[in-house]
């Protein structure tokens, strides 16, 4: 059954095959088409020369309260330059789409790349501290062997007999005072 309809573009009337049918060819849809994308890019290129002649403080506000973000807008919430944005979206760290022409960021996606960020920073500042090494808590091996009297030897056979952990620093082998202290009590020395 044909429908008789108005073409959603060029205003003439036709014979739909179907009623959801707007356009009475190909060439008027593709047209309507091309035109709707003209008038979404004007209106993105007018919302931003709105957003530029704003107040810095104004358009801080208005970019807080956007769902997606263009790449200056991410670079001044993260206050980084647009091109470091740009490094993290080629390297795959920040998703992005592209629309009309425009790249894009969900804030969800900013932020989450931000809560990452905090984490592996807090991560790797804490495996640091555990790591760090300060000479000061340390007898090395022969220290010990002198300020107690006792050989290396039977040092290190202690050491093995009560589990206590050695840490090897360049040429020698360091145990925490407080370990030593523990098993020997306090040396026969200043310190
Ligand atoms: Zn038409």
């Amino acid at each position: 059954m044909l429908v008789n309809k108005r073409c959603t573009y060029c205003g003439d009337k036709f014979q739909a095959k179907s009623v959801s049918t707007k356009y009475c060819s190909h060439s008027c849809n593709q047209k309507h088409y091309k035109h709707k994308e003209k008038k979404a890019r004007q209106h993105l290129a007018k919302t931003d020369e709105i957003t530029e002649r704003h107040p810095f403080s104004e358009r801080l506000e208005l970019i807080k309260i956007k769902e997606f973000l263009s790449i200056n807008d991410c670079a001044i919430l993260l206050n980084v330059s647009p091109s470091t944005i740009k490094r993290l979206i080629s390297k795959g760290d920040l998703l992005s789409f592209k629309i009309l022409g425009r790249v894009l960021v969900s804030r969800k996606d900013l932020d989450a790349l931000c809560k990452k960020s905090i984490n592996k920073t807090t991560v790797k500042k804490v495996a640091k501290k555990e790591k760090e090494f300060d000479e000061k808590n340390y007898y090395f091996m022969g220290e010990i062997s002198n300020y107690y009297k006792i050989s290396q030897r039977t040092v290190e056979r202690h050491l093995k007999l009560k589990g206590i952990k050695k840490i090897k620093k360049g040429r020698f082998n360091y145990v925490l005072k407080s370990d030593i202290r523990k098993l020997y009590g306090a040396p026969n020395i200043k310190n």
